[in-house]
C-alpha cells in the first residue's frame, strides 16, 4: 500500500534494467495562480513545486500575488478620482 501523500497520484509501472518491477509516481501540476477580478494568469509568480520564500515567489508591490497590473491600476485611478472629487 502507497504512502498516504501518494494515493492520488498516477502510477507508471516500470521494469528496472535489474528486471526488478518499479512503481513510479507522477506529481499532479499545479494550476497558474490567476488574478481575483479578470481571471488572467498572473506574471511573476512562481509557479513550482520547491520551497520558496514568500519575496521571491510574488511580485512586491501592493496586491501582488493576487491582483494583475491592469486590475491594480484600474483600483488606484477609481480611488484617487474618487478623493478628487470629495
Ligand atoms: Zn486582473
Amino acid at each position: 500500500m502507497p504512502r498516504p501523500s501518494l494515493r492520488n497520484e498516477k502510477r507508471h509501472v516500470l521494469k528496472a534494467p535489474s528486471g526488478r518491477i518499479v512503481i513510479h509516481y507522477e506529481k499532479e501540476k499545479r494550476n497558474r495562480d490567476k488574478c481575483a477580478l479578470c481571471k488572467s494568469e498572473l506574471r511573476g509568480v512562481y509557479h513550482g513545486f520547491g520551497s520558496m520564500s514568500k519575496t521571491s515567489r510574488i511580485v512586491k508591490r501592493a496586491y501582488g500575488g493576487y491582483l494583475c497590473h491592469k486590475c491594480l491600476q484600474k483600483i488606484i485611478e477609481e480611488r484617487v478620482i474618487s478623493q478628487l472629487r470629495l
